[in-house]
């Protein structure tokens, strides 16, 4: 319910609703239920679900004034803590949120999924070729979702279509060039129990992205950080760590999220979508 975000690709995160159901290997670690068992909201993982306050769902309203006033456009990450297209939602508070989408055009709203079969069926009756402030994005962690809701999200009309590989569990090999989205956020596992990403994999992502004249988001190395991209790094002079982790031959190190930092090979990947998928 963050009103600024941390997260580097966003402006703004707002959840209309909290709680979810896990349901792929990318939701092991799930940071949103480690914030509801901290706070004592676990049962929004074990089947509840919560509407946010009022104050909290009007806060769009505001951020879409001040984009207008300014002559700018925010981007918002909507349901951090959530999932927008969970068919354990009441129908009602989606169709709140889309009425809010529907009133602020000047805040480009993010709906990231890991449900698209559900799409179609749950977006609007007038959101005929995509709604000009929705970009429609699915999680990729591994090949086989990636090749499954890659190839959903590509049956629905939308601005933009993006996918966030993250947490990248493993190399996504070839990229089929009918399912290629405008924009690949991709990082490393933060967090408890966090797996390690190796760079290979984000270099294909990387290099995949440049072949088609699409664009690339760099997010973050997480917990582990390989050994091979030291000399690119500034705030770890020495090789120690918490731990130590193996890919292959290549050795990873537990430095922790902030201090491993987000440059591949050197290089922040900062990069953003144009709308030109239609
Ligand atoms: S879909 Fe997202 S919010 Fe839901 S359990 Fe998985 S990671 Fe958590």
């Amino acid at each position: 319910m963050a009103e600024n975000s941390k997260i580097e690709w966003t402006d703004h995160t707002h959840n209309h609703w909290t709680g979810c159901t896990k349901i792929s290997p990318a939701c092991d670690h799930c940071y949103a239920e480690g914030w509801a068992k901290r706070t004592g909201n676990g049962a929004l993982w074990e089947g509840q679900r919560r509407l946010t306050t009022e104050a909290n769902r009007r806060k769009p309203l505001i951020w879409n004034r001040e984009a207008g006033e300014n002559g700018i456009r925010y981007r918002v990450f909507c349901s951090s803590l959530a999932d927008v297209f969970d068919n354990q939602v009441p129908s009602e508070w989606r169709e709140d949120l889309f009425r809010l989408i529907r009133a602020t055009p000047h805040l480009d709203w993010l709906l990231l999924t890991k449900r698209p079969p559900n799409i179609a069926k749950m977006l609007p009756p007038d959101w005929g070729n995509g709604w000009h402030n929705v970009w429609l994005g699915v999680s990729t962690e591994n090949r086989e979702e990636m090749l499954r809701r890659g190839k959903a999200l590509k049956t629905i009309p939308a601005v933009v279509h993006f996918w966030s590989a993250e947490p990248l569990l493993e190399d996504l090999g070839p990229i089929p060039a009918d399912i290629m989205p405008s924009w690949i956020i991709t990082g490393g596992e933060s967090g408890p129990g966090a797996r390690p990403m190796h760079p290979d994999w984000a270099r294909s992502l990387r290099d995949q992205c440049a072949a088609h004249g699409m664009s690339f988001f760099f997010k973050q190395w997480g917990e582990w950080f390989p050994e091979c991209q030291w000399e690119h790094n500034p705030y770890l002079a020495l090789p120690t760590s918490k731990g130590i982790w193996h890919i292959e031959q290549l050795p990873l190190h537990a430095v922790g999220k902030a201090r491993a930092g987000r440059l591949l090979d050197g290089v922040e990947h900062n990069e953003f979508p144009t709308r030109n998928v239609r």
